[in-house]
């Protein structure tokens, strides 16, 4: 995935629904999901990363993983 680290604290609900493997993290789709690797948001205030496994919806191209 590579749709960037997000801010766990600016998240809107759409962002929110992505995450949490309820859309397509790409488009938002929520019909033909499939696994689509992760997303990450910032953890804290060291740098670190929480990675969450995504979905992507047939139309959107996958991560190859
Ligand atoms: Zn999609």
């Amino acid at each position: 995935m590579r749709i960037g680290t997000l801010d766990p604290l600016a998240l809107t609900a759409d962002q929110d629904a992505r995450l949490h493997a309820q859309r397509c993290a790409r488009c938002g789709s929520t019909t033909d999901l499939r696994p689509g690797g992760y997303a990450y948001t910032a953890s804290g205030t060291d740098g670190g990363r929480l990675g969450w496994p995504v979905v992507l919806c047939k139309g959107c191209p996958g991560s190859g993983a």
